[in-house]
């Protein structure tokens, strides 16, 4: 029996034929990588191959690297096999990579969401034999509203905030989230205020022709109070810090919202210290992951990270030859940043990691 297309090796998932890693959390010689998120984009690779809209956030992140991109579903012959990449809808430039040997097909997901968040490129299913997945809220418990819902609930109480003297700081993701509330809420409410991480994020899209309201990066000069009313972005590790407490105005202390899938959990929010939390993820929902996984027409699927035993039971259940592959990959996590944190496959709390790091 000819070798897999795809293996799972301790440096990450491995195509023998094409010689090459997808995601590899350990040095190797040549990386195809599904996005810019840490856990997927790691420092020390001696070839990159990424989208065109991925790179200048890995360019940023990982330095100078020896980086070759490709647009969305151009074909590429890497070593004997055939690979292109795919909208994953996650953040900005993020792709499924779709790998082709006569005619088998293998789809690796990275991170996916299925609904279209206005800034990324809206995912695609791509059809396959075997599909490497997520599952990062892969229970029912996790059933998303649409994000037009979730900003309306968030302008509500940006809009409150503002007529009460307070300001209103919210927790998101330096890379994806934030910009993606940037860019969803109404920018009527009043100004925009960002922390440097997630600025700095905001430069790097902004340079690659995304388009984002206008926003003003808070520094340590920075008077808090000279913008009343204001809508302060910043990562959720900022949050109750007194980086956020410098944002007291007439109406008393900011009042502080933490924009994740985690929301969906009782007791998540409160535990975070938010005033309110609004539940909304780069990550496809329960519905979403077995749509996705449906729409592939795929009879293998392999899961990589998330509640994948549970989501592994579920889909064997179904009749899907599947099976749990160990990662280094992180879902949606918590406390560190996801896009700063080095620490794979867990929710591990490291809160002031992307403050310093900044991205
Ligand atoms: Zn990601
Ligand atoms: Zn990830």
């Amino acid at each position: 029996m000819a070798e897999p297309l795809l293996t799972f090796t301790d440096r990450g998932i491995y195509c023998p034929d094409g010689d090459f890693h997808i995601d590899p959390w350990r040095p190797v010689d040549r990386a195809l990588i599904t996005h810019g998120h840490a856990d997927h984009a790691r420092d020390g690779m001696g070839r990159y191959l990424a989208t065109e809209g991925a790179a200048p956030v890995m360019r940023h992140r990982l330095g100078d690297i020896r980086l070759d991109t490709v647009r969305y579903g151009e074909t590429r012959t890497v070593g004997g096999v055939e690979v292109s990449f795919h909208p994953a809808g996650h953040v900005p430039g993020s792709a499924q990579i779709r790998v082709a040997r006569r005619g088998e097909v293998w789809v690796v997901s990275g991170d996916y969401k299925v609904e279209a968040d206005g800034l990324s490129t809206p995912f695609e299913p791509v059809r396959c034999h075997a599909f490497v997945t997520e599952c990062t809220f892969g229970l029912p418990v996790f059933a998303w509203r649409p994000q037009a819902d979730v900003a309306a609930e968030i302008d509500a109480w940006w809009r409150g905030n503002a007529a009460a003297g307070r300001a209103s700081i919210l927790g998101a993701y330096a890379l994806g989230k934030a910009q993606r509330l940037l860019a969803a809420v109404d920018c009527g409410i009043g100004p925009i205020l960002t922390h440097g991480a997630v600025e700095n994020t905001n430069a790097v899209l902004r340079a690659q022709g995304l388009m984002l309201p206008d926003t003003v990066r808070v520094t340590p000069e920075t008077d808090t109070k000279a913008h009343p009313g204001a809508l302060v972005v910043a990562p959720p590790s900022a949050l109750g810090t007194p980086w956020a407490r410098r944002f007291a105005g007439p109406g008393g202390a900011p009042s502080t919202g933490f924009a994740s899938g985690w929301m969906a959990l009782r007791g998540v929010r409160r535990r975070r210290g938010a005033d309110r939390g609004f539940v909304l993820s780069d990550h496809a929902d329960w519905a979403g992951l077995n749509a996705a996984i449906a729409e592939t027409g795929a009879e293998r699927i392999f899961v990589t990270h998330g509640y994948t035993a549970i989501f592994r039971r579920w889909l064997a259940e179904l009749g899907y030859d599947a099976a749990v592959v160990e990662t280094a990959y992180e879902g949606e996590s918590l406390d560190a940043d996801a896009d700063e944190s080095d620490q794979g496959g867990q929710n591990a709390p490291s809160p002031r990691e992307d403050l310093e790091k900044g991205l």
